[in-house]
């Protein structure tokens, strides 16, 4: 009984899809989205694929494309809000490139209030609620900006020019952590802000070398939280992850060779270790293979124990995006 009880507290993980609109000027494009529900979202597939052409996933829920950034983050709160009483929590974007991953956690490249995505939206609840619960507790709030980029971790806050090749250690007192990477205390929104800002240009100078390195990295904005409770003086230590993962295409091995294959057998590699990870997870296996890439050692002990995870699967409309749309939900149907 008490084992059966310690199993269930084991890894919490939800699986949430989330369906882009058409892009402005796409007007007459057929889409492979039949149709919509609660938490249901078939697929319009030619008959190869499937029984009558349509295939059905279901997930914890399903976001279709008028859904508001709001209205997505609304979902997310509680999970965010958990980190302030000491859990870690790891929010994925998985997707190919082009399905919206950007846009869920950071937002479109003009941000409006309205567009703000998940990043900012989960610091500035936590900035709130954090600022409510001041009589009783107090908290400090800082956080790392990280990209992995062929198996390599570097420092997108690094003001200093030296970024690559950080190491992942594990300290009993800071359980896994990278230790040369800048650590930035925050405590407004204006200070994410700028940090974002900054993150997002050390990313963009690596880009304008290998085009557009954003779909072929990941980045993973990190939120340390600290908390003391003022009457007790007991502490306690909460984390998020939140991860732009690099595009999930499959790329034609007979076409690309060289950096370019490098590249996508590396981030091959990872997102298949991080769904061999969340798959067992679930299946709630002895073994979790953490070992297999960098971006699972990195997240080792915000995956499974008692940390709670949440997938957002990204989904391109386009009919011509078929092949990769039912490779997403087949990666997602695994892990939930
Ligand atoms: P990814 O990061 O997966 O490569 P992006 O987030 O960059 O994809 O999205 C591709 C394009 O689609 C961008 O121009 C983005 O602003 C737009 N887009 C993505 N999701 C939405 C959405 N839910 N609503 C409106 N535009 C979106
Ligand atoms: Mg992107």
């Amino acid at each position: 009984k008490l084992y059966n009880q310690v199993q269930d507290l084991k890894g919490s993980i939800r699986v949430y899809c989330r369906v882009r609109p058409f892009l402005p000027g796409q007007t007459s494009v057929l889409t492979t989205v039949d149709h919509i529900e609660e938490s249901t979202i078939s697929i319009a597939t030619p008959s190869k694929y499937g029984k009558e052409g349509r295939k059905s996933f279901t997930f914890n829920k399903v976001f279709g494309p008028s859904a508001s950034q709001e209205a997505v983050f609304s979902d997310t709160q509680p999970l965010i809000r958990s980190v302030l009483d000491g859990y870690n929590v790891c929010i994925f974007a998985y997707g190919q490139t082009g399905s919206g991953k950007t846009f869920t956690m950071m937002g479109p490249n003009e941000l409006t209030e309205e567009s703000l995505g998940v990043n900012y939206r989960a610091l500035s609840d936590l900035f709130h609620l954090s600022s409510e619960r001041k009589e009783t507790f107090s908290y400090k709030i800082s956080v790392q900006m990280l990209e992995i980029y062929n198996e390599q971790v570097r420092d997108l806050l690094a003001t200093n020019g030296q970024t690559s090749r950080l190491e992942i250690r594990n300290s009993s007192q800071d359980g896994i952590n990278v230790p040369e990477a800048t650590l930035v205390p925050v405590s407004t929104t204006s200070d994410v802000i700028s940090l974002m800002n900054l993150g997002q240009k050390n990313r963009a100078v690596s880009a304008t070398a290998m085009n557009d390195r954003s779909s072929r990295s990941h980045s993973c904005l990190t939120v340390h939280v600290q908390g003391r409770d003022l009457t007790s003086g007991a502490t306690l230590r909460g984390s998020m992850h939140l991860v732009d993962l690099a595009g999930s295409e499959r790329v034609d091995k007979s076409e690309v060779t060289g950096d370019r294959l490098k590249e996508a057998q590396h981030i091959n590699k990872s997102l298949s270790a991080l769904g061999d990870v969340i798959a067992s997870l679930s299946q709630k296996n002895n073994h979790i293979p953490y070992r297999n890439s960098k971006l699972t050692q990195l997240l080792q002990d915000s995956l499974g124990g008692q940390a709670k995870t949440l997938m957002f699967i990204h989904i391109s409309p386009e009919v011509d995006t078929l092949g990769e749309t039912l490779s997403t939900l087949k990666f997602a149907e695994r892990v939930a």
